[in-house]
């Protein structure tokens, strides 16, 4: 009788496995094949990846592409960004200096950018991305969410590939919301708030996260998907409202008593004050140190003025206001809108108290009857948007082709 045919690399004979492909006087099983197609996966992205490892020059640029202003954040994320990829990728190289893993804390008011920096990291970097919300996180066992859902909606946004996901970037936001609320806030909540820090702290500094593989609460008995959290980058982010005046309490009784100028710290922007943030006001706010241990990068964000908001409108490579010109030359119509008009709009977007999240609404409202009218209109050159139109809801002024 004739040996069994085997696998050449694992030995398995051929009726344990379910195909074993022949070459000259070798075979191969299909696990093997599985393998290996793995493990070239996983060279192929690190040598990928740490062949355009842009640089924290390269990443600034390309933040400044998108994001107005916040200068100094932007600077600090992407020296933390590239140490964080270079930490993953060249590791071995450090191995009697043990390079910390760089999560990091981002600190502003709503609407000033948090989401979008991360957001143009991950697509910059062409690593999965996802955003979780801290608040309805829980720990386990209590009705909410399981911190692992975080790295669930991380795999859903690359088709359940555990390899990328590993590499990828996960923002959580609100993460001020999880923060341990002070002695006249009910006993649970502030269990429940420190009890969350505790479950993100093991995923946020790498561990083997079970993830159930359809998300939402985990079942026992159920099988999970294993995903390696350690080289995964977090970044968390909240407005920390209240933040500030801990901070300028500090900053006051550091400086009483040597006769300091306490009342100019009242006319500072918040985001100038928020800057000198230290570890121990995020403490004083609720957040447990370990947990503050596990960012050690700290970058806040500013409260967007007037101007900035005006230069939001117009800057960006895809700024609101681009995108409807672009809209329009389709139709062969120029759009214009006056100086004032984006002054105004900024200073409605200001007085909603959103940020610059509230310029994208306002700027529809103006243009919803234009971009309804303006395709059936013949012989239209240009419209133009004036102040007008933004405080008074006047209509736009009409530019009409000189007739042939
Ligand atoms: P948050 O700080 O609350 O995370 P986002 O980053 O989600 O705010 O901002 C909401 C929207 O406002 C963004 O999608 C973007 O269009 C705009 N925006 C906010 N801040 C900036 C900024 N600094 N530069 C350019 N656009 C911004």
């Amino acid at each position: 009788m004739k040996p069994e045919k085997r696998c050449s690399f694992c030995g398995r004979p051929a009726s344990q496995v379910k195909r074993l492909i022949a070459g000259p006087n070798v075979y191969i099983c299909n696990e093997c094949v599985e393998l290996f197609h793995d493990i070239l996966k996983e060279d192929h992205m690190v040598r990928d990846t740490k062949k355009k490892l842009p640089t924290p020059f390269e990443i600034k640029a390309e933040l400044d592409k998108y994001v107005i202003g916040q200068e100094r954040a932007k600077k600090i994320i992407s020296v933390a960004v590239y140490n964080h990829y270079k930490r993953v990728f060249l590791g071995s190289k450090f191995n009697d200096v043990e390079l910390e893993k760089s999560n990091i804390l981002m600190i502003g008011p709503t609407g000033c950018g948090k989401t979008l920096i991360a957001r143009v990291l991950a697509k910059f970097l062409d690593v999965p991305f996802a955003i979780a919300d801290a608040t309805p996180l829980t720990e386990a066992g209590y009705v909410g969410e399981d911190v692992e859902n975080v790295i669930f909606r991380l795999l859903q946004s690359c088709n359940f590939d555990v390899e990328r996901a590993q590499y990828g970037i996960v923002y959580i936001d609100e993460i001020d919301k999880i923060a341990k609320k002070g002695p006249n806030v009910s006993i649970t909540r502030n269990v429940s708030g420190e009890g969350v820090q505790q479950a993100l702290l093991k995923i946020v500094e790498g561990t083997i996260a079970n993830v159930p593989p359809q998300g939402g609460r985990k079942h026992p008995y159920q099988e999970f998907i294993k995903v390696d959290t350690t080289n995964i980058l977090f970044i968390a982010g909240g407005a920390f409202d209240g933040l500030d005046e801990i901070v300028k309490q500090r900053i006051q009784d550091s400086t009483m008593g040597f006769g300091a100028d306490v009342r100019s710290k009242k006319s500072m922007r918040i985001g100038e004050i928020l800057s000198q943030v230290t570890p121990d006001d995020l403490i004083k706010y609720g957040l447990i140190p370990e947990f503050i241990g596990r960012f050690p990068v700290l970058a806040t964000l500013d409260d967007l003025d007037e101007n900035a908001l005006v230069k939001i409108l117009v800057e960006p490579k895809n700024s609101v206001i681009k995108q409807y010109q672009k809209l329009l030359e389709l139709d062969d119509v120029e759009l214009e809108f006056t100086e004032d008009a984006l002054r105004a709009i900024a200073r409605k977007a200001m007085s909603r108290g959103t940020g610059a999240r509230a310029l994208k609404s306002i700027v529809e409202e103006i243009m919803v009857d234009a971009m309804f009218e303006i395709p059936s209109m013949k012989n239209l050159e240009k419209i133009i948007i004036t102040e007008d139109v933004v405080s008074k809801g006047a209509k736009p002024m009409r530019i009409m082709k000189e007739s042939a």
